[in-house]
């Protein structure tokens, strides 16, 4: 855990408000850029000004561009590696810690540029396999080989933290988790909610909180899902659970590969949902995919700088 992480969760033990950033992926396209293949290195000027709006709109924590680069995401699109070896790209074995390390290399920049240097730089990992479907997790064996090796490239690439989000079981977070601790990187974990606050698998706050028990984030949040799923999850999980709880919602609809742009949120809407969640007691809040640093901005200067309750 390193010194700045170490302030993080001081504030954190004070309750105060932490603020994370907004959609990343989303933002490019709303900036007229696609987000196939993460672009964190073709278009580098383009992600790092991204963050940097970020940081300026007042994000304590800016998340890294990597959602789903572990390995396996180019081996899904092969029989087998011998098959991958055969007909794909030469260097796609080498891509995955490549794109990662271009990933955090964008946000440490964005940070140095700033100048704002207790801006911490998360990790953002999610599932091995697709994030809306807990049927297709590969097996524990697996799991606990591919998680940690895709941690220790966050590592050794110098993020602060992992960011596990758009999960979907305690089962997988669990393995996350252990990986995180094995590598000694700081973790936070994001599920998905459903419209009754449950896990996609079916978990309610209740068996999560059960199925963490030794292992919990320093912070579990909701994230990736309309803004009255992420207040009902919170709701229940305020309930259940004692430790730093944390929040943030998607604005628009998915539309796949892309992200559909609504208003239904605009900033000052958006805020005063956050203002319920801080009622629940979560205290990192931020913006999913639709989100922009407006939100983020939003949320700075209008959200109560410690939990009142
Ligand atoms: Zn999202």
């Amino acid at each position: 855990m390193n010194l700045r992480y170490q302030k993080l969760k001081a504030r954190l033990g004070m309750s105060e408000m932490v603020i994370l950033d907004g959609g990343i992926g989303s933002e490019m396209l709303r900036r007229g850029v696609t987000w196939e293949s993460h672009k964190v290195e073709s278009e580098p000027d383009e992600i790092r000004s991204i963050h940097a709006d970020y940081i300026r709109a007042g994000a304590d924590v800016i998340t890294t561009n990597t959602f789903q680069l572990a390995r396996r995401s180019y081996m899904n699109h092969f029989a087998d590696p011998a098959h991958m070896h055969r007909v794909g790209a030469q260097d796609l074995e080498a891509r995955p810690p490549a794109l990662i390390r271009e990933g955090v290399k964008r946000a440490m920049e964005a940070r140095e540029r700033t100048g704002r240097d207790a801006v911490l730089i998360a990790g953002s990992m999610t599932t091995l396999d697709w994030c809306f479907r807990p049927d297709m997790a590969p097996s524990v064996d697996a799991m606990r080989t591919e998680y940690r090796e895709t941690v220790e490239w966050f590592e050794n690439s110098g993020a602060d933290l992992m960011l596990f989000e758009t999960f979907n079981s305690s089962k997988e977070a669990r393995m996350a988790l252990e990986a995180a601790r094995e590598v000694g990187i700081p973790a936070w974990v994001g599920f998905v909610p459903d419209d009754r606050g449950r896990l996609l698998n079916g978990e309610d706050a209740a068996q999560v909180a059960t199925a963490l028990a030794g292992i919990e984030p320093d912070v579990l949040l909701f994230n990736c899902a309309p803004v009255p799923d992420i207040t009902r999850a919170l709701g229940e999980l305020a309930k259940v659970y004692r430790k730093p709880i944390g929040g943030y919602a998607h604005v628009g609809r998915f539309d796949p590969p892309d992200w559909m742009f609504t208003d239904e949120y605009p900033p000052d809407q958006y805020l005063a949902a956050a203002r319920a969640w801080a009622g629940f007691g979560a205290q990192v809040l931020g913006g999913c995919c639709g989100t922009t640093p407006m939100h983020i901005e939003a949320l700075k200067s209008g959200l109560p700088q410690t939990l009142t309750n």
